[in-house]
């Protein structure tokens, strides 16, 4: 079996075309498992479901030639595919569920009524990697490589474990953008339903790295002890990979334009002094980094250094170079739109695959599958017949993500919500019951 509409299958050469997306949303993107996310068990097989939940969701569109299709809803599956698989979309952004059917707003709003308003939106972060470009020099921009990822991995690692210990929410989903960068979607029925200014509040909880400021100093701890939230993550996650993947990785003291840099965070001119003379002779050796950190520890960490400002300089400095770097915006209100997982990043052709926080080091962003891998994938499997029974998108690379967004992510978030429904549908009628009985 060839792919249909392909002319030239078998030889799959460009990394992203209208044609290949046009075959992705034809054969494999999961459409059922999009459904059922979004619907978080309403749709319609409990007798407490509100059958209107999925269709006040706003989805929007980006077409070819940067056309852009704001407040799309469906009200069920196929319609929802129907549209997709028909405008084809460079990109699909998730919104907010609505007060009213988004694409009808404009009727609910005349004579001045304005119902339309969002009620529950998952708690989202966007991190990317674009935005540590001051502490990587293997790449800037819209490039990533495995020597700068762990910063993503950090960041991973770090949010991962607060949002579950700290907020104790449990159906959380971690994204590859397809490019540059990571999402995270909170999805308990707790966090869909906070507010703007609760939403913002657990942003700052995040919100240790001050940059874009003038000060130098993107970080400052001060008070006698750190939060234990910041111990934790330092110890667990930031010093490991700081000291195990970043100081030789991106050569963090190979040179005196990049010491200097570290030096600057350190208030006290003696010791910088006495720093900068130390290394400005040094020849280069092959444990130049670990050298050089070695010593600033020392020196900021000796017994006649433990005075107040000092004390902490270590870790503002590991914390500079590792914590996570949100963008507060995207998190703050519930409007915010954020890209779909499963979609396919135009300029890589990458798809945005769901990571898996416990295995996060192991994610590697330059094989993450493109389109014309696993087009190339669907022909070869169809002339195969293992392949006879099985779904399109696990005839694929794609299909151990798949299985992976249902085994970790969607099955317990729908066990969950029929859970949650079955507990609220029981409160109603007990509460019919006592209201008849009067
Ligand atoms: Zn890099």
């Amino acid at each position: 079996m060839v792919i249909d509409g392909n002319p030239n299958a078998g030889s799959i050469t460009e990394t992203f075309s209208l044609e290949y997306l046009r075959m992705y949303y034809g054969k494999l993107f999961p459409y059922t498992d999009m459904f059922q996310w979004m619907s978080y068990g309403n749709d319609g097989k409990h007798p407490g479901c509100d059958l209107s939940f999925f269709g006040r969701r706003e989805f929007s569109f980006t077409l070819d030639n940067d056309i852009y299709l704001r407040f799309q809803s469906f009200s069920n599956l196929a319609e929802m595919e129907n549209s997709i698989k028909e405008k084809c979309p460079f990109k699909i952004d998730i919104g907010p569920v609505y007060s009213v059917d988004p694409a009808k707003r404009h009727a609910y709003s005349q004579g001045g009524n304005s119902v339309f308003a969002p009620v529950e939106r998952e708690l989202v972060f966007d991190i990317d990697i674009t935005d540590y470009d001051d502490v990587r020099y293997c790449c800037s921009g819209a490039d990533v490589c495995l020597n700068c990822w762990p910063l993503m991995t950090a960041a991973i690692k770090v949010m991962d474990v607060s949002l579950r210990d700290d907020f104790g929410f449990n159906h959380i989903l971690w994204v590859y953008s397809g490019r540059r960068g990571i999402h995270c979607w909170v999805c308990d029925g707790r966090a869909r339903r906070l507010t703007n200014e609760q939403r913002t509040a657990v942003a700052n909880y995040f919100h240790v790295y001050k940059g874009g400021e003038n000060s130098l100093k993107k970080i400052s701890f001060t008070g006698a002890a750190l939060h234990p939230f910041l111990t934790r993550s330092y110890t667990d996650v930031l010093r490991v990979i700081f000291e195990e993947k970043l100081l030789c990785s991106q050569d963090l003291f190979a040179s005196e334009e990049r010491y200097q840099k570290i030096l600057e965070l350190i208030p006290d001119e003696t010791l910088v002094t006495e720093l900068h003379e130390k290394w400005s002779g040094n020849k280069r050796s092959t444990t130049l980094n670990n050298d050089r950190w070695d010593h600033l520890k020392h020196t900021l960490q000796s017994g006649k250094q433990k005075v107040q400002g000092l004390r902490r300089c270590v870790e503002e400095i590991v914390f500079s170079y590792t914590y996570p770097r949100l963008d507060m915006e995207v998190s703050k209100s519930m409007n915010h739109l954020l890209k779909a997982p499963f979609c396919v990043h135009p300029k890589t052709g990458r798809v945005c695959i769901p990571i898996d926080p416990n295995n996060c080091d192991d994610f590697d962003p330059t094989s993450v599958p493109s389109l014309s891998e696993l087009l190339e994938e669907l022909n070869a499997a169809g002339l195969k017949a293992e392949f006879e029974n099985v779904s399109e998108i696990e005839k694929t690379s794609l299909g151990k993500s798949i299985k992976f967004f249902r085994s970790s992510f969607l099955h317990p978030l729908l066990k969950s919500c029929k859970e949650e429904l079955e507990r609220s549908h029981n409160a109603k009628l007990q509460q019919s019951k006592n209201s008849l009985n009067w």
